[in-house]
């Protein structure tokens, strides 16, 4: 049987708040209850979007929560040759193509592309532009560890999504999948943000031949008024003078059972007695509301 490979991958947009706690946690009780390895990817590909700091406060944060990685942290920023390798590969065998497509052009027809660019391509672009995947063969379902069966509709799992950006950054989708793939992730543990794009993923790995990972989405920690608790929207940073009760209160979050007196254990201990009692059957499936005052 293969062994259990999981990871967290933070962005460091900024501190880790609650929401990002119970992603943390989830995946790593979920990783240490299977006698699996918990990795820890720093997905700091996107430098306008950093938050000078951000990577190391990550990290400490993690650290003082006991939630410890296994091996060294891998740096998406120090990788660039690697997915560029990869990307020329799809070039050359024809599975990439430029783009060079507005927004403003996409939203017109529909919020989808179309394929517009494909033919044009051919000689190449001289204006800045997008390198799409030719997607022959989108994957358009896939069965949820905690939520089931889940689907997206066929023009969304069919669209030549983006691989590099216009302002030459690899897109999100495309280091995801290489990252998981040459770090042998079985499991993927993470926030249900990302339920629908797991379906693009799911293509390029297929594209890419790489055995089937298992997906669960934990449930998004939401403000009052509806809003993913997020970087973005200024969710409060975790108060590591009450890591404790943070850490219980990310326990009933993800449904788990709580340990009376657990007042009375160290970090370490809540932390053991968490991974003991790891149930997904008792996780809940919708959002739930966090006071983020
Ligand atoms: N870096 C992503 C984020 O912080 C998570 C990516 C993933 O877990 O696949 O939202």
């Amino acid at each position: 049987m293969t062994q259990y490979r999981g990871r967290f991958a933070p962005s460091p947009s900024g501190n880790l708040h609650f929401g990002s706690l119970v992603a943390a946690l989830g995946s790593y009780l979920d990783a240490k209850a299977n006698i699996g390895q918990w990795l820890l990817r720093m997905e700091d590909i996107d430098p306008p979007r950093e938050v000078i700091g951000a990577s190391d406060s990550i990290l400490r944060t993690l650290e003082s929560f006991g939630l410890h990685w296994d091996g060294e942290v891998v740096y998406q920023s120090q990788r660039h040759e690697f997915y560029q390798d990869h990307l020329e590969k799809l070039i050359k065998d024809g599975f990439c193509y430029g783009c060079d497509c507005t927004r403003k052009m996409i939203m017109s027809g529909g919020g989808l592309y179309q394929g517009t660019c494909q033919h044009k391509a051919k000689d190449g672009l001289t204006t800045p532009h997008s390198l799409r995947f030719v997607n022959n063969d989108g994957v358009s379902a896939f069965d949820d560890r905690l939520l089931g069966r889940i689907e997206v509709g066929e023009d969304f799992a069919n669209e030549d999504f983006i691989l590099k950006r216009k302002d030459g950054l690899y897109a999100y989708q495309l280091v995801v999948v290489l990252d998981d793939m040459e770090q042998g992730i079985t499991d993927v543990v993470r926030g249900s943000d990302l339920l629908e794009v797991t379906t693009r993923q799911l293509t390029l790995l297929n594209h890419l031949n790489v055995a089937p990972i298992n997906y669960l989405h934990l449930p998004l920690a939401i403000t009052d008024n509806g809003l993913k608790l997020s970087k973005q929207n200024h969710a409060k940073a975790l108060d590591l003078t009450t890591r404790r009760q943070l850490l219980v209160q990310a326990l009933q979050f993800l449904g788990q059972v709580t340990l009376v007196g657990y007042q009375d254990l160290s970090i370490d201990q809540l932390l053991n007695s968490a991974v003991k009692q790891w149930d997904i059957t008792k996780i809940p499936k919708t959002a739930q509301v966090i006071i983020n005052d």
